[in-house]
C-alpha cells in the first residue's frame, strides 16, 4: 500500500504542474473514426521531470529535454457510436466532470476497456467504495488481472474488481499484427506488455478508418519518439516496455495508423512517422 501511495503521489506530481487544462478551458476535442466519434477526456496537462526517465544520456537530455522536463498529460477516451458510449480507461477522478462536459451521465456508459490498472487509469471508476458506472461492463487482459489480484500494490485495483465483479470480462489479447476477434464491436486488443505485466493497446476500426489507442506506451513523447529505448520509472518491466514500444511504433508507421495515447500532450491524438533526422520517430498532433 505504501508503494501504491508513492506511485499515486508521483503521478500527481507529474501531472499537476502548471499547464493548460483543455477539459476545463475549452471545448472537448473529438475526432471521427468512421462511424465512431472519439473524444479526449483530459484530466491534466503539465511537465514531467527527467528524473523519471531511465536509459537517457546527457546528449539525449540536452537535445530532447533541455530544461530537464518534458510535456505530459493524462487523458481517458470516450468512443461513441449509435447511442453506445464506451470508455477507454477511466482517468484519475475528474472523469465524471469531463463526461458532464460531453453531456454523458455515468449510467449511460456501456463499457470500460482498460489498457492497464494503474491509478491514473482506473481512478475514475470508484467513488469512495462504490462503482461510479452502474451499467458498464469492464474489460481487461488476463495478465493484468492476475498481476493486480495478488500485487502488494493492488488495493485500488482489487476494489475495482470487487465493485464490478458481476460485469468484469477478462480476456487474452491477440499478438500485435496477428488476427484478432473484437473484444466489443469495433475494438480489438493487442498485447503490449511491459509498462505493466498485462498492458494492452486497442485498435478501433470502422471500415478503412482506424485509430490505435496505445495507453501508456509513452509518457515522454518529446524524448521517447526520437529515442524509444528510453523507459520510465513507472514501467514494471522497462526492457519489455521498450520492446513493446518499438514494436507498436513500427506497426503504426507501417500501417499508417493514427494514434491516441493516455499521456500524449494536448489533444492526445496524432500521427507517427519515421524521422531520419533522429533515427527514431516523429509525432504530429491533430
Ligand atoms: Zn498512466
Amino acid at each position: 500500500m505504501k508503494n501504491c501511495l508513492i506511485l499515486l503521489v508521483s503521478i500527481t506530481t507529474l501531472v499537476n504542474l502548471p499547464g493548460l487544462n483543455l477539459a476545463q478551458n475549452s471545448a472537448l476535442f473529438s475526432r471521427k473514426v468512421g462511424q465512431y466519434t472519439v473524444t479526449t477526456l483530459t484530466e491534466s496537462q503539465g511537465q514531467g521531470n527527467k528524473s523519471l526517465l531511465i536509459g537517457t544520456t546527457p546528449e539525449i537530455l540536452e537535445r530532447y529535454a533541455p530544461e530537464g522536463t518534458f510535456p505530459n498529460a493524462t487523458h481517458a477516451y470516450l468512443v461513441q457510436s449509435q447511442g453506445r458510449n464506451v470508455l477507454i480507461d477511466a482517468g484519475m477522478g475528474k472523469l465524471t466532470t469531463n463526461l458532464e462536459a460531453a453531456k454523458i451521465k455515468p449510467e449511460q456508459i456501456d463499457g470500460i476497456l482498460l489498457t492497464h490498472c494503474h491509478g491514473d487509469h482506473i481512478g475514475g471508476m470508484m467513488k469512495n467504495e462504490t462503482a461510479v458506472f452502474p451499467n458498464a461492463h469492464v474489460y481487461l487482459s488476463q495478465k493484468e488481472y492476475e498481476y493486480w489480484k495478488t500485487s502488494t500494490r493492488g488495493d485500488q485495483a482489487r476494489k475495482v474488481f470487487e465493485a464490478y465483479k458481476d460485469r468484469l470480462h477478462i480476456f487474452e489479447p491477440a499478438t500485435l499484427g496477428g488476427s484478432a476477434d473484437p473484444i466489443i464491436p469495433g475494438l480489438k486488443a493487442f498485447a503490449a506488455y511491459g509498462h505493466t505485466p498485462g498492458h494492452i493497446v486497442y485498435l478501433l476500426e470502422s471500415g478503412p478508418e482506424k485509430l490505435l489507442i496505445w495507453g501508456d506506451l509513452t509518457h515522454a513523447m518529446a524524448v521517447q519518439m526520437p529515442c524509444p529505448q528510453v523507459a520510465l520509472t513507472y514501467d514494471v518491466d522497462p526492457s519489455e516496455a521498450i520492446k513493446s514500444r518499438k514494436a507498436v511504433l513500427e506497426y503504426v508507421v507501417k500501417n499508417k495508423l493514427p494514434v491516441a495515447g493516455m499521456h500524449i500532450p494536448l489533444n492526445g491524438m496524432g500521427k507517427v512517422e519515421n524521422d531520419p533526422a533522429t533515427g527514431g520517430y516523429r509525432f504530429t498532433a491533430f
